[in-house]
């Protein structure tokens, strides 16, 4: 039996088993379907992670010396999907993808979550080359330039509110003319100068080269069209958290989870079921930030350590 199962290796999940086996547990998987390093590996340009600071660095870059160090102290990685994970008694069941299960003393669960994609022609195609899911991480690459914010929820205003502090225009494109984000951030939307609105409009395609995102072409709900010279598109139209592994046979979850299907933790990123743990993008409140994800697989990598001395 394992002492640990860490389902996902990005940063969570590998400073998740950085922390259990060099604190003295002795048999710990990491499940992570691909290579590991999570999903900032996307990412052209990072320097926001403290300690590392270099012009150009890539996410892939950022990432690559984490394996080494994390599996250094025992950590064992499987290149394996995780379908489920059950409870039986005192311990839970991991079911791979092949059909075979593992069993386990404590669980970690570091599957992160994927933002959406709207589905425009171009988005894929210049996808960490104009097109980007996060403004605190690619914002900054836009400083004094035009952009454009998809999306009319809590936040793509609330991002395109940051953007508008570094850019020199947003411009803030909805499918319809009225916003589900709360009203007071709307109304600090409708105040910024820098806020353009393009209502009841789509984005028909993001258009550019070799070099990157030249501009988007919108199309209005009367058919009419227009086009935005912008070299990035920030995409905000909501959040896939990566749960199902959590789901049941009968529908429900092994754990908590709130309306957006985040798992509920507490600062010691325990869920309700002793033993079951969640960290990085796939938590409540989570900050959606490596340094963060990092340190909640840290949180998590202690305490399943705790409970397996105290329940041996
Ligand atoms: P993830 O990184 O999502 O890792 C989850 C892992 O779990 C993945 O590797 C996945 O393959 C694996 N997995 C999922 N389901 C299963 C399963 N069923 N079985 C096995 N494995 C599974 N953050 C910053 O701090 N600074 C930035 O500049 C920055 N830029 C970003 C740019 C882009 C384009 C993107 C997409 C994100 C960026 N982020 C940035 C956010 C950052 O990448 C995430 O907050 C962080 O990676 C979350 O870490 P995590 O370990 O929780 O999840
Ligand atoms: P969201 O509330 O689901 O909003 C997504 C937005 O994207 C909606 O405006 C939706 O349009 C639009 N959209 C969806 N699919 C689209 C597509 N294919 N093309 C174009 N537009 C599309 O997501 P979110 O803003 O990420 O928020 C998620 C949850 O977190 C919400 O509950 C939100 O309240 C919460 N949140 C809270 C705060 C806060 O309290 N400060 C901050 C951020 C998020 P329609 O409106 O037409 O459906």
């Amino acid at each position: 039996m394992l002492d640990c199962a860490i389902i996902g290796g990005g940063p969570a999940g590998l400073t998740a088993g950085l922390y259990a086996t060099r604190g003295g547990l002795k048999n710990v998987t990491m499940f992570e379907m691909g290579a590991p390093g999570g999903q900032i590996t996307q990412s052209s340009e990072i320097e926001n992670y403290p300690g590392v600071f270099r012009e150009g660095m890539t996410g892939m870059e950022l990432m690559e010396p984490w394996p080494e160090q994390c599996m250094h102290f025992g950590l064992k990685h499987e290149m394996r999907e995780v379908k489920r994970v059950t409870k039986e008694g005192d311990h839970f069941t991991i079911h791979l993808d092949s059909g075979d299960t593992q069993e386990a003393k404590t669980v970690i669960v570091a599957t992160g979550s994927t933002p959406r994609r709207a589905g425009f022609p171009g988005e894929e195609e210049f996808f960490g080359r104009g097109v980007s899911t996060c403004a605190t991480c690619d914002g900054f690459f836009y400083k004094g330039k035009p952009t454009a914010v998809l999306g009319g929820g809590d936040t793509a205003l609330e991002e395109a509110l940051y953007l508008a502090n570094i850019c020199s225009k947003v411009y803030l494109i909805h499918r319809r003319d009225t916003f589900r984000a709360a009203p007071p951030t709307v109304e600090r939307v409708m105040k910024n100068d820098k806020i353009e609105l393009v209502l009841n409009a789509k984005i028909k395609e993001a258009f550019g080269g070799p070099m990157g995102l030249d501009g988007l072409k919108i199309e209005f709900k009367d058919g009419t069209e227009r086009v935005l010279e912008v070299p990035g598109v920030f995409v905000f139209v909501g959040n896939n958290v990566n749960n199902h592994v959590l789901r049941q046979s009968d529908g429900s979850y092994l754990c908590d989870v709130n309306d957006n299907g985040e798992v509920i933790v507490d600062l010691k990123m325990r869920t309700n079921v002793p033993g079951l743990y969640a960290a990085g993008d796939l938590r409540i409140e989570a900050a959606k930030q490596v340094v963060c994800a990092a340190s909640d697989g840290a949180i998590a990598g202690m305490q399943a350590l705790e409970h397996v001395l105290e329940h041996q």
